[in-house]
C-alpha cells in the first residue's frame, strides 16, 4: 500500500505529551501518526466471538467485528463532566502540530486496529467465530468519535471521501463546536450533533465548553445540520438528575436542527466521569423510556422505533422515513461513485443491507 507522507508540517507542539502516550497505550490506545489514535471496541470483540453487535448494528446494520474505532485529533474543545477522560485530556480550541495526511491515516490506523485483534485471536480462538473472524480482517466501518473532537482535523472532508473511495463507512460525531468543520462536509453517511444539554446554562455547567461563544456555536451547527442532505443524528447522552429535564428547550433544539434521528442514550459511570457523578445518575431503561414518551409528546413529527437494552440507548426515527432506520451500504457507495446530489432516504432501508 502506497502511503503519502505528513502533508503539512508546522513547527509547532504535539498533540500529546509523552506521559499522555504512555497513559493512553496503556489504556488500549494505539496513536497513528502524529494526531490520531485507534482502539478496538469492546462490541468488535464481541462479534467476532460471534456474540451480539452494539446498538448501532440494531439500529443501522454496522456490523461491529468490522468496525473500526477511532479520532483523528486527540483534543478536543470542551471538558464535559460525563467524560472519562478527565482533567488531564488535552483540550485547545484551534489546532495545533502536524497535520498527517488522509491517505496516512487510514493506512496505519487499519495497520495498527489488525494489530490489535491478532492477540485477541489467539487468545480467544476456541470461543471465536472462524467467519467472522475472517470478516473482521475487512474493515467496512468507521466510527469517528473514539476521543477528542475528530471534526477538528483540518482534513476532514478529504478522510471522508477517502473511506468511501475504501467502501468504508463514515460515522462522524461532533459536539457542536465547529460548525465551519461541518460546513466543509460534503458527504458522511451519518453525522451526529451531540447536544448535552437542553439550554445554554446547563450546557456551559455540564460540558465546561472553552469557546465562550460555545452556544452561538451549537445553535449554529443545528442550522447547519439541518442543511445537510445525508443522514443525520442529534445525540442525548441522558443524565439523570442532571440534564433529563426542561423537555420544551430539547425539543426546540432538537426541531432546529431537524435530523433524520434522534438517539438516547444513557451516561456510563466510568472512568474520570466517576469522580463527578454517582452511579445513580445513570438512568435505568424505565427512566429512559418515560423521558423518551415526554419528549416525543413534544416531537409529533418523530416516532420511537428501536432499543438497545446493553446500552440503555433508544432510538426515534422522522415519521416521513417510513421506518427505514438501516442503511443500505451498496446503495450509499454507488450515489457516491455517481457523484449526484441525493439524500437519506435514497440509501435507508427498512432491511439489514451488509457493506460487501
Ligand atoms: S459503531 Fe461504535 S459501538 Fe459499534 S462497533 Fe463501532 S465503535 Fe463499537
Amino acid at each position: 500500500m502506497q502511503i503519502s507522507k505528513l502533508i503539512v508540517l508546522p513547527n509547532r507542539k504535539s498533540q500529546l505529551s509523552e506521559d499522555q502516550k504512555s497513559q493512553l497505550h496503556k489504556q488500549g490506545y494505539r496513536l497513528v501518526g502524529n494526531h490520531s489514535a485507534v482502539k478496538i471496541c469492546e462490541w468488535t470483540k464481541k462479534m467476532m466471538r460471534n456474540g451480539s453487535g452494539c446498538y448501532k448494528y440494531i439500529f443501522y446494520g454496522i456490523r461491529s467485528h468490522q468496525c473500526l474505532q477511532m479520532t483523528t485529533s486527540m483534543f478536543c474543545a470542551s471538558r464535559c463532566k460525563f467524560c472519562w477522560r478527565g482533567e488531564k485530556a488535552p483540550v485547545a480550541k484551534e489546532w495545533y502540530g502536524p497535520i498527517d495526511s488522509p491517505e496516512h491515516i487510514i493506512g496505519h490506523a487499519i495497520d495498527e486496529h489488525l494489530e490489535l485483534l491478532t492477540g485477541f485471536k489467539g487468545e480467544g480462538y476456541d470461543k471465536t467465530n472462524k467467519r467472522n473472524i475472517e470478516e473482521s480482517k475487512e474493515i467496512r466501518h468507521v466510527a469517528l468519535s473514539l476521543t477528542g473532537e475528530p471534526i477538528i482535523y483540518p482534513l476532514i472532508n478529504e478522510i471522508l471521501k477517502a473511506f468511501h473511495k475504501r467502501k468504508i463507512s463514515t460515522f462522524l460525531v461532533t459536539n457542536a463546536q465547529y460548525p465551519e468543520q461541518i460546513e466543509k462536509i460534503d458527504k458522511a453517511t451519518q453525522l451526529y450533533l451531540s447536544i448535552d444539554a437542553p439550554n445554554k446554562e446547563l450546557m456551559k455547567e455540564i460540558d465546561k465548553p472553552l469557546f465562550k461563544d460555545f452556544w452561538e456555536r451549537t445553535l449554529k451547527s443545528l442550522d447547519l445540520l439541518k442543511t445537510r442532505t445525508y443522514r443525520t443524528c442529534i445525540r442525548l447522552t441522558c443524565i439523570k438528575d442532571e440534564n433529563m429535564t426542561d423537555l420544551d428547550a430539547y425539543a426546540s433544539l432538537i426541531k432546529r436542527g431537524d435530523p433524520d434521528f434522534i438517539e438516547l442514550k444513557s451516561y456510563v459511570w466510568v472512568g474520570a466521569s466517576q469522580r463527578k457523578y454517582k452511579v445513580e445518575n445513570m438512568p435505568f431503561m424505565a427512566d429512559m423510556k418515560k423521558f423518551t414518551n415526554l419528549l416525543l409528546e413534544k416531537l409529533p413529527e418523530y416516532e420511537y422505533i428501536r432499543q438497545h437494552i446493553p446500552s440503555r440507548a433508544i432510538l426515534l426515527i422522522k415519521k416521513s422515513l417510513n421506518k427505514e432506520t438501516m442503511i443500505n451500504y451498496p446503495k450509499f457507495f454507488d450515489l457516491i461513485k455517481q457523484g449526484k446530489k441525493f439524500n437519506a432516504e435514497d440509501y435507508s432501508s427498512e432491511n439489514m443491507e451488509p457493506n460487501k
